[in-house]
């Protein structure tokens, strides 16, 4: 058994001194620890659980016009994966979740870090997003019409292994013409989609920015609301009563409108994420006056929002009215429960070694999780 010693740690259940003992890839024992096979000295650190984003593009590289990549082969795609993945983990971030990626990509990628080949973050992954035809993403997109359709195109992703099927329920910022909100899958091609993941318990993530989308996902029993732009009152207190999570991406929007056009980003993805930015700040007052559940996500890969930046996602959701320590909820088991995972996101007891060492506080500080010390991924040190 490997000790972390003399520090405290930090999870969802607070923060306390404790020993850390790892053993095989995982959390065998917590709290006053005698000898072991071999030790870390944390005393004056805090040991806290890895951070879990359940929204990235791992071949995306946070460029300003997201359409530029599509001209550059799968193999330049494939490496520039390999070093997000890396600056992810460095950053802290010891589980992400790939809501779409050209092919099978973003599968591989998880298959690669899985048997030691790269060095990342565990992946889950979507493999390609469900699109109406022409809608939002249709350039990595699986496009497909009518329930029918989209049941297959469902069924395409969960055969080739996908952890959870991603689809676009409204326009989106970054494809020319798509209207921000306007409704994309229908509820009864959405419903068609759960149905299809449901007998294997697959999650479900509907890309949302308008009311009218949000609800129509929710309604149709889709598992997470990606960005949730424009929720309005109504979609929360839905969401809030089918226990529909929010995933609010605040990175993807300060991306956007904190570079602006001067920094290359195509005119009509900075006008249509300005005329969003106001109406997310009402979004999170709906969301936490109905007590919606929230799993931290970042979108990134879009304009400069980059892998290394992930855990700036906390602190903006701190701006936006969490307090660290819910942040850090929404940024481990939070994010655990929704990507299906049971043993993530803690500090405890038959839970995965995936931890970080920080000098400060999390649930006191959300700024505690820049620059972590060290960063083990099953036990391993891998920063
Ligand atoms: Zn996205």
């Amino acid at each position: 058994m490997h000790i972390l010693r003399g520090g405290r740690v930090a999870d969802v259940d607070g923060t306390r001194e404790a020993d850390v003992g790892i053993e095989d890839g995982e959390i065998v024992a917590v709290g006053d620890l005698g000898d072991g096979d071999s030790e870390t000295d944390v005393s004056g650190q805090v040991v806290a659980p890895g951070l879990i984003d359940a929204h990235v593009h791992v071949s995306m590289d946070g460029r300003p016009d997201v359409s530029t990549a599509v001209a550059e082969s799968d193999y330049t795609a494939g490496y520039r994966t390999a070093a997000n993945l890396e600056a992810a983990v460095e950053a802290g971030v010891t589980t992400v979740r790939d809501l779409g990626a050209r092919d099978t990509l973003a599968l591989d990628a998880a298959e690669s870090v899985a048997d030691g080949t790269l060095r990342g973050p565990r992946i889950l992954a979507a493999g390609q997003a469900v699109i109406m035809t022409g809608g939002h993403g249709h350039w990595t997109g699986r496009e497909a019409d009518g329930p029918h359709e989209v049941r297959k195109a469902a069924r395409e992703q969960l055969k080739r292994g996908a952890d959870v099927v991603k689809c676009m329920a409204t326009g989106g910022v970054l494809t020319e013409g798509a209207v921000t909100g306007a409704p994309e899958l229908t509820e009864t091609e959405l419903a068609a989609l759960v149905d299809a993941a449901a007998p294997t318990n697959t999650p479900t993530a509907a890309h949302a920015h308008g009311e009218v989308g949000i609800k129509n996902a929710t309604r149709a029993g889709i598992t997470s609301i990606e960005h949730g732009t424009f929720m309005d009152a109504e979609a929360a207190e839905l969401m809030a009563e089918k226990g529909t999570y929010w995933v609010p991406t605040a990175s993807a929007l300060a991306g956007i409108v904190d570079h602006g056009v001067e920094a290359g980003i195509p005119e009509s993805a900075v006008a249509k994420a300005e005329d969003a930015a106001d109406r997310f700040v009402e979004a999170w007052e709906h969301a936490l006056d109905a007590g919606v559940t929230i799993a931290m996500g970042t979108d990134a890969g879009t304009p400069f929002n980059f892998f290394g930046n992930i855990p700036e996602e906390l602190e903006r959701m701190v701006e936006y009215g969490l307090s660290p320590e819910d942040a850090l909820e929404a940024a481990t088991v939070n994010g655990a429960a929704l990507l299906g995972l049971d043993d993530v996101g803690k500090v405890a007891e038959g839970y995965q070694a995936d931890l970080v060492v920080l000098d400060d506080d999390p649930n006191a500080d959300a700024t505690a999780w820049q620059e972590p010390d060290a960063v083990f991924t099953a036990g391993d040190r891998v920063a």
